[in-house]
């Protein structure tokens, strides 16, 4: 049972802390696509956990590989040493990546991918003689973990107005979000594409001799599900290949599937220099982050100065055996059971169950893109709940996990969904929002 000195001395995540405490959800089993609660409920879930458990849960492929790895291997240091798998699963990914991005750099979360990914820009600027280059721009709206230099990109007021910028000569382009809604609910999938141009007065701003990288979400995720409109990626790839500038794509959401492509650099047709990845990568079993990045890259700090030697690196667990274990049977089940292109195959049907909710009370936005969903509420001004909330407690109570953020309800559940079940999840949902008060 839950004792209360159990629930005093969790400290969860901030700002869910105090509502979490008041009505305790207890997850004790999870099986494919469902979770079991402690009250011993089925809970379909719409969200792969936060948005990692692509393969569903506790797959008998992966559950065996880690039970397997665990006992064999435990540990092995990730410096001046390796094993077999580290290896495998390096040269498999790279064999999924678009050329030329053929190397691969092991993290354990979305957050390290994204520090490391900011020291890559800035260790390669160095290595090839521009030291000056040393600003980064992100995107308003964007989400890049709580590392210090993921929330400096990140565009989340709340961290930012805590902890400040805590890397220096950091700005933001604007977001399209306004835009991207119309495109989407208008037919007008270009509309606010110029929105990219932004990105020209920033660096006119700070001149493209001081900056060295830009980082964006290809389609935001934790802020809302922003699409980009059509050619707004291709326009930042333009600017930043003129102005020298590396362009990193966080696909820590949007990798492994999500939107019916390995990778959204897939989807798009646009490939960054370095892409941030995590999440997907075990399907959620196992903490593991990758980062990816261009044969360029890595040739500078092959054969750049002297002092990259100086330059360290990488965390204890980079590589874990059970890690790369857990990565390479999760591949496995995308492979045999075709998921990397599962959510183009679905996606017509979930936009049509997802649209069918266009009209509901309240509703005043839908946006989808592959197996990711969301529902834009129309806020109430000064409540104490968000409407978004309540929908996430009453579908809890029907038995269906959603995600929600501010007045959005986020969507995206394992890529093992069948029809029936997007069928029942929108239908709890149809429920849920028609007695939202
Ligand atoms: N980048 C993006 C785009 C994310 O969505 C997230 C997590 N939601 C992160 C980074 C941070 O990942 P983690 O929580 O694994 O550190």
């Amino acid at each position: 049972g839950l004792g209360t000195n159990n629930l005093e001395a969790f400290w969860m995540p901030f700002s869910a802390n105090r509502q979490f405490k008041q009505n305790p959800r207890l997850l004790v089993s999870a099986k494919d696509m469902h979770f079991k609660s402690a009250d011993g409920r089925e809970i379909l879930d719409g969200t792969a956990g936060l948005w990692c458990c692509n393969a569903g849960h506790s797959r008998p492929k992966i559950v065996e590989a880690v039970q397997k790895q665990v006992a064999e291997l435990d540990y092995a240091p990730a410096f001046q040493m390796g094993h077999p798998k580290v290896f495998e699963l390096a040269a498999r990914l790279a064999a999924m990546l678009p050329s030329p991005i053929d190397h691969v750099f092991f993290t354990n979360s979305g957050s390290e991918s994204v520090d490391t990914a900011l020291k890559i820009a800035l260790a390669y600027h160095r290595a090839k003689g521009n030291g000056t280059k040393t600003k980064l721009i992100g995107r308003e709206r964007g989400y890049h973990g709580v590392g210090f230099g993921g929330i400096s990109v990140g565009g989340i007021s709340g961290n930012r107005k805590t902890f400040g910028n805590a890397l220096g000569g950091v700005d933001h382009i604007r977001h399209t979000h306004d835009l991207a809604r119309n495109a989407f609910t208008r037919g007008e999938p270009e509309y606010g594409v110029e929105f990219a141009d932004d990105l020209e007065k920033v660096i006119a701003l700070h001149d493209a001799s001081n900056i060295a990288a830009v980082i964006v979400e290809p389609v935001a995720g934790s802020t809302g599900v922003l699409i980009p409109p059509k050619g707004y990626l291709q326009r930042l790839r333009e600017i930043c290949t003129k102005n020298d500038i590396l362009l990193i794509f966080d696909e820590v959401i949007t990798g492994f599937g999500r939107l019916g492509t390995p990778f959204a650099v897939d989807y798009f047709g646009v490939v960054p220099d370095l892409i941030t990845t995590a999440k997907g990568i075990t399907s959620g079993v196992i903490p593991m982050g990758a980062v990816f990045a261009s044969k360029q890259i890595y040739d500078a700090f092959m054969t750049g100065p002297e002092n990259m030697i100086e330059l360290f690196h990488g965390y204890t667990y980079s590589g874990h055996p059970i890690a790369c274990a857990a990565a390479l049977a999760t591949l496995d089940t995308y492979e045999e059971e075709g998921l990397l292109t599962r959510a183009a195959e679905l996606s017509d049907y979930w936009a049509d169950a997802l649209h069918a909710l266009k009209g509901l009370p309240h509703v005043i936005d839908i946006r989808n893109l592959g197996l990711i969903g969301a529902i834009e509420l129309e806020p109430i001004p000064g409540a104490p709940t968000k409407r978004a909330f309540q929908a996430f407690l009453d579908a809890y109570e029907k038995g269906v996990l959603i995600r929600t953020t501010g007045d959005i309800i986020a969507l995206s559940p394992p890529l093992i969904i069948t029809k029936g079940q997007i069928e029942h999840l929108f239908d709890t949902l149809a429920d849920v929002l028609k007695n939202l008060a």
